[in-house]
């Protein structure tokens, strides 16, 4: 699992400045995707020697306790909470005001680490910029500049080093592992129960706390899959019934972790923001993707018709996934789904060689150019596969350094359609020559 390190401050302290340069987005073809929802409060840290999340809280106002400040509150939180580690800033210019002493009391008793990070403070020496901040009772002060990046590395590679390295499960990469995520109520149970009434279940973990999903092995069709329930099915069956504590940092270790992801939307209801951002994070994570539109029972044609032009319009993004119209509650469409999910997991590991790959890059710059770059014409040479879920194409040649999106997208499209790979995005890479 990713570690999770959650931005906590008083506002304007620097965090929203210090999250953007941990998540800066290499993948510039993601971030330019028309019509994707992106959360800026949740992203994947850069640039790191390991892979970790980091979570921007907003606004930390313990003091409000009505309306909406006090909701934030609560949403902060749940954010510590549920992180592995927390990275309290405080602001180099203002020394230690009673604000921040009241949440320095709080995070004492959230027992999670707590690194004290003096911002703003380029040019001035560290011991100078944390001698303030020694009341604070957070041990020895971090001094660092979220603007000019001073100190940054050094502090998020010292997190760090207290989780150990990610590992691939390879096991775990032989067979189908799918994530259940969607936003509350849209049926996500209902749907985990459906496809697990029908099938030998072979083990499945407890949850340990609000933020870890339930791991379930079974079989279908005598093939082995693994379900990463979010809703916690099992646990929701005991006596003192559980409501669901939706997790976006739940939800984001469980698409981490899947090769494939079911983000199940609700088809009584709009397609709202947050669905839009779920499936935005599947993307960016590079997973397979099935979509189920639930609750298709009890819709007329008009409000059908209504749903899949909606869906059309707000997730058009998703060009790549395969939408299944179910109703968990009445079992329908779920042998469908597993199709989709088996195709998925298929295209998403598929194994393509060189040869073929250059062929199919010969076939497809043929029809259609890559678009002069100046004075120059890139020149692409050979492609081989970089790695899996999702499939990486990375084309050698020279002056391929412009390559403008929309062209990148037009050979990930063709790639995809070339050999036949349906429900997983591919992502296409140059390495120039010169
Ligand atoms: P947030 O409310 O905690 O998210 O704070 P912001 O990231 O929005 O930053 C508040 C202000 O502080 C902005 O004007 C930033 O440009 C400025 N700021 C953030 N980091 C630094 C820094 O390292 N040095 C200086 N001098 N200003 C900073
Ligand atoms: P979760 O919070 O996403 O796990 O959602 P649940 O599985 O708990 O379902 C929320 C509500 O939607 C429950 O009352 C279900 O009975 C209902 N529901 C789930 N699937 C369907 C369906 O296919 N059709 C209809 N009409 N209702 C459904």
């Amino acid at each position: 699992m990713k570690p999770t390190i959650a931005l906590v401050g008083r506002p304007n302290v620097g965090k929203s400045t210090l999250f953007n340069r941990l998540t800066r987005s290499r993948d510039a073809l993601v971030a330019d995707i028309p019509g994707l929802t992106r959360d800026r409060h949740y992203g994947h840290g850069r640039g790191a020697s390991k892979p970790y999340l980091v979570v921007d809280t907003g606004g930390f106002e313990p003091i409000v306790t009505d309306g909406i400040m006090h909701e934030m509150a609560r949403q902060t939180l749940q954010a510590v909470d549920e992180a592995d580690a927390v990275i309290f800033l405080v602001d180099a210019r203002s020394g230690a005001t009673p604000h921040d002493k009241i949440i320095a009391n709080q995070l004492r008793q959230l027992g999670r680490p707590v690194y004290l990070v003096v911002n703003k403070a380029e040019g001035l020496r560290r011991d100078m910029a944390g001698a303030e901040f020694h009341e604070l009772a957070l041990g020895e002060p971090w001094a660092i500049s979220g603007a000019h990046g001073d100190g940054v590395r050094e502090l998020i590679e010292d997190v760090l080093e207290h989780f150990p390295d990610a590992s691939e499960d390879e096991d775990a990469r032989q067979h189908p592992k799918f994530a259940v995520i969607g936003r509350p109520n849209v049926g996500k149970s209902t749907l985990v129960n459906a496809i697990l009434g029908e099938e030998r279940v072979i083990a499945f973990d407890q949850a340990g706390t609000t933020r870890d999903s339930i791991y379930i092995d079974f079989e279908r069709e005598a093939k082995p899959y693994t379900i990463i329930d979010t809703a916690g099915v099992r646990r929701r069956g005991k006596v003192d019934e559980m409501i669901e504590k939706f997790s976006v940092i739940k939800t984001l270790q469980a698409i981490e972790d899947a090769n494939v992801v079911v983000l199940v939307l609700d088809a009584q209801l709009d397609v709202s923001e947050q669905d839009a951002t779920l499936a935005g994070f599947a993307l960016e994570a590079g997973r397979a993707l099935v979509v189920a539109v639930n609750k298709w029972d009890g819709l007329d044609d008009y409000a059908k018709d209504c749903v899949r032009r909606e869906i059309d319009r707000k997730l058009n993004f998703l060009g790549f996934a395969k939408f299944h119209f179910i109703s968990a509650l009445h079992g329908k469409g779920v042998g469908d789904l597993f199709r989709s999910i088996d195709q998925a997991y298929q295209a998403a590991m598929v194994k393509l060689s060189t040869p073929r790959l250059t062929r199919a890059l010969d076939v497809i710059t043929e029809r259609q150019a890559p678009p002069r770059n100046g004075m120059s014409r890139p020149k692409m040479r050979y492609a081989h596969q970089g790695g899996v879920n999702p499939p990486v194409v990375v084309i050698h040649g020279s002056n391929l350094v412009n390559i403008p999106d929309s062209y990148t997208r037009y050979l990930e499209h063709s790639l995809c359609k070339l050999f036949k790979l349906e429900g997983t995005p591919l992502r296409v890479q140059y390495k120039s020559t010169d």
